[in-house]
Parts: C-alpha cells; structure tokens; sequence
C-alpha cells in the first residue's frame, strides 16, 4: 500500500472537528500516523505519493447509521423487492455498497438485512473481497408476526425474540435491531407491535454479552416502552413529543434520524396511505417533532435508511431543520462512530486512527451542502476515487 501525504486547505481534524488551515495529513499503513499544521515545514522522504487538495477540505469518512444492504429505496417497488431471493438480494447489496462508498460513506450501519447478507458482506469486505463502507451489522432485524417492518422477519412471543436475539449473536452481530411501530403513522394514536416481555427479552439477550440495541420507533407508547426496556438507539422517532425528548436526554439514548422519509416529498407520498393533503399534514407534524428534538441537543447520527448515496441530503435536511453545521457534521462523522462504539478505530482525523477520509469542495461547517461535493475517497489508506 502507497504512503500517502495529503495537503489541504481545510482539515476537519480530531474528535472536536477543529478546523485547521493550510494543514497536511501523512497517511502510513491505512493509518493516519501525522498531522501537519503547517504545510510549510513539512519535509517528508520521496517515497510518499503526494495528493495535492490545497483549495479543498478533508473530512473523516462519512458513517451512514442506518443502512439496509438489499434495500434499494431509489428503485421502484423497492419494499416488495426484499421479498426476492438470496442471491438476488446479495447481488444487490454488493451494488448499494459500491455506490455508497464513491459517495463518501466509508462505514455503514445496517439495521437489518435477510440471511445475514450484512454479516457475511461485513467480512467479505474486510477481507478486502468485495468493496464497500466497513459494517456494522445487525442481521436478522425481528418484526412482530402482525406488525410492521419490510426488511424485518415476523416473530410472535419472547421465546422466538430469544432465538433469533441468540442466533444474530451466535452469528456475530454488533447489535440487536427490532420494530416497533410503522413508519409515517397518522396520530394521535401510534400503533405499536412488540410487548414489555418481547423488548426486555431482546435487551436481556444482547446485555448478556455487551453489544446495544436498538429500534425502529416512530413514536407513541411503543417509545416509552424502548426508554422503559433500556433501547440505546430510536430509530427515526418522527413523532418525538417534547416528554419523550427530555426523558430521552435524561435517559442518555441515541436516536437516529432519517428525515427523507418526512421531508421528501417523493417518498412520503409513495409511503402515506392518505392523500397528498393527508401526508403534507404529516409532515408539518413530523418537521415540528424532529426539530424539537433537534433544539433539545438529543445525542443524535444521520441515515439514509435505504436511500443509497443520499446521506449528504439527510444531513442537508438536518441542518434545515435547526440543526448547527458542526454537530450535523458530527452526526455523520464523530459521534456516529461513538454511536457504533468505532471512535477508537475511525470517524475522526486523529492520529493512530484508520485514515478514512474524504475531500470535499467546500467547507461543510461553513456550506453544509458541500458535503454533496465529494472529489475524492479514501479508505483504510486506499484511494477509492
Ligand atoms: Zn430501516
């Protein structure tokens, strides 16, 4: 592997993501072993390949945290797709990585995918077999037998959430991932699917051997039942009301957001049941939800939930729903690796740390739409694009 050295602009640099001007990282082994704050006094041997990024901005990797491999929401009929076979899904998984990674995304989060396709993509990839972001994997993501969750498999009682709870472990999972609610679900009364005795069973199982959980919760009695059972992460809380924000902050919870579902319009009306009025309603419901908790400073990570490529959009509508620059940069970078329990390997520039890095065109703290503007990728030291 090429030693790199790579002069820059703008480096967004350490767990703080602190600006430094004219700086230069020196990559070693995938590692990022140097950081220059002064471009000027660097003198390095010839045998290092040199990327010259002096009118851009370096970035760590970006981490989308909720991702499904084989779901392709940029494809047609994208929810009955996950009824195909395996090889058809593994073939598409293979896709939705690649895509990803030229995109910026160096690490993914799935929140559920058939047959342990992450698990087994997770290694493939590790092994350097396949290319894609690194994962951190949940497998069989577990849905109520009557409830909702199209990537989810259908369960009925505590004893079947126990086999499967021991099985994704027995598999090697990172996490636990159930669903509670629907997704877009008119109030004021959110269905929820799982029982007191299904959740805890869940946490019990994945406590027993030191991985979190987390689940898919719009909102309503089935989130306080997540608070309750001890959930470390909500899945997309759309419907958040300001008791459930502070017991979440007290709580010290995670919550993930995943605001195309609400705030692109394409999508909404594909999902919503009601009418075009209906779901518009919904959103102003939805928007006027997610940006108090966004006020309210939850601990929060960003995700596509299926909308390959498009995790600089999530963060755009991040910021536009209140959200400060830094902290929606943080959502993707810093604490989402804190949210995956990976700060100590990436999400960060910080020496020692996999040099996982991505140049933009344009400073997101000062544009976050530059995030779009991604020019190159690298991964584990690897230029990728
Ligand atoms: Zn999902």
């Amino acid at each position: 592997m090429d030693n790199l050295l790579i002069k820059a602009k703008n480096i967004i640099a350490g767990k703080e993501l602190k600006v430094i001007k004219n700086a230069g990282i020196l990559i070693e082994n995938g590692k990022i072993s140097k950081i220059y704050e002064d471009i000027s006094k660097i003198k390095i041997s010839d045998n290092f390949k040199i990327i010259d990024a002096e009118g851009d901005t370096i970035i760590p990797g970006m981490i989308d945290c909720h991702n499904h491999l084989a779901l392709d929401a940029r494809l047609q009929n994208h929810l009955v797709k996950m009824n195909d076979c395996e090889a058809e899904q593994t073939i598409r998984a293979l896709k939705t990585m690649k895509d990803d990674l030229y995109s910026g995304v160096t690490t993914a989060r799935c929140c559920g995918d058939r047959f342990y396709i992450d698990v087994a993509c997770r290694q493939a990839q590790k092994e350097g077999r396949i290319i894609g972001p690194r994962l951190i994997v949940s497998g069989i993501g577990m849905r109520s037998l009557h409830g909702h969750g199209y990537v989810g498999m259908p369960h009925c009682g505590p004893e079947e959430f126990r086999k499967t709870s021991r099985e994704n472990i027995e598999k090697g999972v990172n996490f636990l991932k159930v669903f509670m609610t629907k997704v877009i679900n008119a109030t004021p009364f959110i269905y929820h699917f799982l029982t007191m005795e299904e959740l805890n069973v869940v946490v019990t199982e994945a406590k027993s051997v030191g991985i979190s959980t987390s689940c898919h919760c719009s909102g309503g009695q089935g989130l306080d039942a997540c608070l309750t059972a001890g959930i470390d992460c909500l899945e997309h809380v759309y419907y958040i009301t300001k008791k459930q924000i502070e017991q979440v902050k007290e709580k010290d919870r995670w919550v993930v957001y995943t605001p195309s579902y609400a705030l692109n319009d394409e999508l909404l009306f594909k999902f919503s049941p009601h009418d075009k009025d209906g779901s518009l309603r919904e959103k102003e419901i939805i928007c006027d939800c997610l940006s108090d908790a966004i006020k309210n400073e939850l601990k929060f990570g960003i995700g596509t939930d299926g909308l390959h490529t498009g995790l600089a959009q999530e963060a755009i509508y991040i910021s536009s729903l209140g959200a400060k620059n830094k902290d929606v940069l943080a959502g993707i970078t810093t604490n989402a690796a804190k949210l995956c329990g990976i700060q100590n390997i990436t999400g960060s520039i910080t020496e020692g740390l996999e040099a996982d890095l991505v140049i933009l065109d344009g400073n997101p703290l000062e544009d976050i739409k530059a995030l779009k503007r991604v020019k190159t990728v690298i991964q584990g030291g690897k230029k990728i694009l």
